[in-house]
């Protein structure tokens, strides 16, 4: 060991979960360094983490720039004639990475400017709360901390069946990254990255099939928006096969040769190119000394209570690393949660108002539960809902696809859940976090005043017809 550095705060992984809890815990006064790993695609260390790099960031680059083209190709229903629409693939992909880029630097400039001291290479918890970092030329140097946060992210999960080999076969990173849009593209996994890389690339003018293992099509949304993804998302093109279980897939010269095993029996496709995106696990590889004391459960996770404490005092994880969903915002949550609580205040993370947003188009977003979990735990339930085919700005925007459900108490009439899919479905279920963090009933939402014409009106009017009262749509008769 060459230097001994101490600080009140030591976090390891700099992505949403890791970067906001070191700004976080700065902020209130505390000596805090973040060590981080991650180098961009110029070999420079890169802050943020998959988020920025390589996930929610660059992905929604993708997604917009992919809507703005395949919307340019409709313009005459507004009237609006277009000469020949022509892609620039590399152009698209330089400004999903000026993006990133962008972004990154950014969380750099805010550790200068909060104080954060930040360590570019690999950290270690050994016990009593020392971490080893390891630059990225292979030195290493002991650091000693009162707290420590472990903020190391999660990873794609691999499968025998289709070894991602970065050629033909590829995980989301490669996804973001084709040089040239493939003819034929395939996908292992029906789940959120499946549906928003299918959508990117179908938009560019790749002949997408989705292969899905399950019988059901997004089981974890409501089965009535879940119903109404699948059928839209089918219109745009997506041959989305369910029941598909990928059992076999290999490289030839330019395409890759797909087995699947569905009800018929085994199958065969062969495409250009071959998305896995069968989920992500939690990364803690080289992490935990032995004698660390922390401890993983059983799918691999490290083990936390609400708090996001570990079994060792002084050392918390936060993130995907931990149990819940694996998302920038909840990690975000509790890497400040985590902060305030080293600085002596006592916040909580509301786990039941995270909302959830698939980004395809339209929009699909949640919060809170759904009518088949409550039903199926004999919950007294009132739902109301509202088509985007009766709101006026929807329509005046020809994107009048989908619906806004609400999932309310029978007794109480507490919104239980707000489902949503349509046209800024990410934006809207803003307005039922609000509304469940503060315990709201479907009638308040019902007595707020929304402005006209806007898309939020359709969350207003599922709150009314909760109560059958909804104005621009026939009312379900009451029994
Ligand atoms: P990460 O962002 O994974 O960051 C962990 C960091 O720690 C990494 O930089 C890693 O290199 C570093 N690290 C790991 N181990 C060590 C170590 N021992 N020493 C030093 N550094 C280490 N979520 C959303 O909410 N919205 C979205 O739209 C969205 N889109 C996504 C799209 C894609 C394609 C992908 C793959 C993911 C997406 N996600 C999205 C998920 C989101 O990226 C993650 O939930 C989020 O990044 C998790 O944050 P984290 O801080 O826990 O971990
Ligand atoms: P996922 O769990 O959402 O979906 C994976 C799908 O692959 C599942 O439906 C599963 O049944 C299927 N599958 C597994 N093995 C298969 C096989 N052999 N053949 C066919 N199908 C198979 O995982 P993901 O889409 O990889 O996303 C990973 C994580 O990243 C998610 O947990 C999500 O929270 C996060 N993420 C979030 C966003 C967002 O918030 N918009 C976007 C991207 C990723």
């Amino acid at each position: 060991m060459s230097d001994q550095l101490n600080y009140e705060v030591i976090v390891i992984g700099a992505g949403p979960a890791g970067y906001a809890g070191a700004i976080r815990a700065a902020q209130l006064g505390l000596k805090t360094a973040c060590i981080d790993r991650s180098v961009g695609k110029d070999g420079q260390p890169s802050l943020g983490g998959t988020c920025l790099n390589w996930g929610c960031i660059p992905s929604k680059a993708l997604l917009d720039a992919s809507q703005k083209y395949a919307e340019l190709q409709g313009l005459d229903t507004f009237g609006i004639e277009t000469k020949e629409v022509r892609l620039d693939l590399p152009k698209m992909i330089a400004r999903k990475d000026a993006v990133v880029a962008r972004l990154t630097g950014g969380i750099s400039s805010l550790f200068q400017a909060n104080g954060v001291d930040f360590f570019p290479g690999t950290g270690r918890l050994l016990s009593g709360r020392r971490v080893v970092w390891t630059d990225h030329e292979g030195s290493t140097t002991e650091l000693t901390a009162e707290h420590v946060v472990l903020a190391p992210g999660s990873v794609p999960i691999d499968i025998d069946a289709a070894p991602v080999s970065n050629e033909g076969i590829v995980d989301s990173t490669g996804a973001l990254e084709f040089d040239v849009v493939p003819r034929q593209l395939g996908i292992i996994g029906a789940g959120v990255i499946g549906l928003e890389l299918g959508s990117v690339w179908a938009r560019l003018g790749s002949k997408v099939i989705v292969l899905e293992a399950l019988d059901s099509f997004l089981p974890m949304v409501d089965t009535r928006i879940a119903h109404e993804a699948l059928r839209t998302l089918r219109k745009q093109g997506l041959d989305i096969r369910l029941g598909a279980r990928v059992v076999a897939a290999t490289e030839a010269n330019d395409s890759v040769e797909v087995v699947y095993r569905d009800e018929d029996g085994d199958q065969n496709i062969s495409v250009e190119k071959l998305i896995v995106a069968v989920g992500r696990r939690p990364y803690t590889e080289n992490l935990l000394a032995q004698d660390s004391g922390v401890s993983l459960d059983e799918r691999g996770f490290l083990y936390v209570n609400d708090l996001c404490e570990t079994g060792v005092p002084g050392v918390f994880a936060v993130g995907d690393v931990v149990r819940g969903p694996m998302l920038a915002h909840k990690g975000a949550e509790e890497g400040v949660m985590v902060a305030e609580r080293i600085a002596g205040f006592k916040p909580l993370v509301n786990y039941t108002t995270v909302p959830n947003v698939i980004y395809t188009h339209p929009e699909i977003a949640w919060v809170g539960r759904n009518e088949q979990e409550l039903t199926s735990e004999g919950e007294a339930i009132a739902t109301g809902s509202f088509s985007f085919g009766a709101s006026g700005r929807a329509l005046a925007a020809n994107d009048a696809e989908g619906m806004v459900k609400i999932v309310a108490d029978a007794d109480s009439d507490q919104i239980l859940g707000v489902h949503v899919i349509g046209p800024h479905a990410s934006e809207l279920i803003a307005q039922a976090v609000i509304a469940m963090e503060f315990s709201a009933s479907a009638e308040d939402l019902g007595l707020t005043m929304f402005a006209h014409p806007t898309l939020s009106e359709a969350v207003h009017e599922a709150a009314l017809a909760v109560d059958g009262r909804a104005i621009h749509t026939v009312n379900r008769k009451k029994k």
